[in-house]
């Protein structure tokens, strides 16, 4: 195959016409696929069935301190599970919440305090800015900008580059701007691109000086253990490297077991320096008497230890590795040689992220629709739905099974090459 960029026009035309040829088989097929949102499917839901059953009436309810989990309080989460999550961010359990069911939900709420009372080191709430703003290094997650949205922050985009955030970029921007208050970061296996930050992103990011005193991290630790492989990324500490900063407070880390055990019954959690940890359990005494400690418990119970979330997390690898490898194959197979696409391979998490020529991303989702293929709107991965390149593509190959899989992306390549043949025609 050669470059379709050394193709005559007339070339393409006919190029174009064997290819619709193709994508009207697939339309004629009436397929209904979906690699939109990274679900996990339900064999692995499954490896998390004895959750189910690890809690009974004749079982010791009681866990340390005497907490009887059936009742109300413990605003922070019993003892046991902020160990055990201590471990798996590497921080010390006075460091931690352990909370509800959802990291995204401590998210937006954790900026709605900021908005409405302020942080730990505010001289006064955000809102009483006139404009409060983040930065939002993308491709990136679309939920954490739909926050923004809804709450009225002002986001500016951030490129995102191999090893991070272009922290040349950030770092201009927040010793000049006292309305930008934060940055969200997803540090490891990054959806939608898989990366994971540099220990010199991670530096700068603790080290920078920002014209806001009350500037915060967001980091979105969500894939921390998500390997696809046993060459596990490695994630410079952003608390300590904080501390050592003179930063202390800078930071937020946000985890959860959504994609270790079940989304939606899982365990979500937060990590911070102790005055920030104090700051918020006093503003979430407000908020609630106390989260689910049941579930807290049966997790607990469950994993024991951070070896057992660790032995669980390849299980979940050795469903999903060939999907993604899957993925890879077909999109190499049939665009590699092409120079129409480029692809992200990731070590962990869930997504591939896949971009085409400019101007083509939005033409690819629609095609892909038209013939039965739904896949995450083009432009999500950026702020305001708009890629200004219109070229950021986000694959989800975990909840289809393999033969969907092998179906949805055969149409995948087909959309792409008519819709970059397309753009060479105009
Ligand atoms: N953060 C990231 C980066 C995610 O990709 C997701 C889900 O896709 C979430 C958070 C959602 O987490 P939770 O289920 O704990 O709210």
């Amino acid at each position: 195959m050669v470059q379709y960029s050394q193709f005559t026009h007339e070339q393409l035309r006919a190029l174009k016409d064997e290819l619709e040829k193709k994508y009207e088989k697939f339309k004629a097929e009436k397929l209904s696929l979906d690699m939109s949102r990274g679900k996990p499917a339900p064999a692995q839901l499954d490896l998390s069935l004895g959750l189910l059953d690890i809690l009974n009436s004749s079982e010791t309810l009681k866990v340390e301190e005497n907490i009887d989990v059936r009742n109300y309080g413990v605003i922070d989460g019993i003892q046991e599970a902020k160990k055990l999550f201590a471990d798996l961010l590497h921080v010390d359990p006075k460091q931690v919440i352990v909370g509800g069911n959802s990291s995204l939900t401590m998210m937006h709420d954790t900026i709605t305090r900021a908005l409405l009372h302020g942080v730990v080191d505010s001289i006064e709430p955000w809102h009483k800015l006139e404009k409060v703003k983040f930065l939002c290094p993308s491709p990136g997650y679309d939920r954490h900008f739909a926050i923004c949205e809804s709450l009225n922050i002002e986001m500016i985009t951030i490129d995102m580059l191999s090893d991070g955030p272009n922290m040349n970029q950030v770092e201009e921007l927040v010793s000049k701007d006292p309305s930008i208050k934060g940055i969200w970061c997803v540090p490891k296996y990054s959806n939608p691109e898989g990366t994971t930050y540099s220990d010199e992103v991670v530096d700068r990011l603790a080290n920078m000086k920002t014209k806001a005193p009350d500037f915060k991290i967001f980091w979105d630790d969500a894939y921390t253990i998500h390997h696809l492989t046993d060459e596990h990324a490695q994630l410079k500490d952003i608390l300590e490297t904080c501390q050592k900063a003179g930063n202390p407070n800078r930071v937020f880390i946000f985890a959860s077991t959504s994609k270790i055990t079940f989304p939606g019954s899982g365990v979500a959690v937060m990590a911070a320096s102790e005055d920030n940890i104090q700051f918020v359990k006093q503003q979430l005494a407000f908020q609630s008497i106390g989260p689910d400690k049941l579930n807290q418990l049966r997790h607990v119970r469950y994993f024991q230890t951070i070896d057992g979330i660790h032995h669980h997390m390849k299980r979940h690898a050795e469903l999903i590795k060939p999907k993604f490898d899957l993925v890879l194959q077909i999109l190499q197979t049939n665009l590699a040689t092409l120079d129409i696409a480029t692809w992200s391979k990731p070590k962990g998490g869930y997504f591939i992220s896949l971009n085409t020529m400019d101007g083509c991303a939005k033409n690819v989702v629609q095609l892909a629709k038209e013939a039965g293929v739904t896949l995450t709107n083009a432009g999500a991965t950026f702020p305001y739905g708009k890629d200004p390149n219109d070229r950021n593509i986000r694959i989800a190959p975990t909840y289809p099974t393999l033969s969907e899989l092998e179906t949805a992306m055969d149409v995948l390549c087909v959309c792409i090459q008519i819709a970059s043949i397309n753009k060479l025609l105009q």
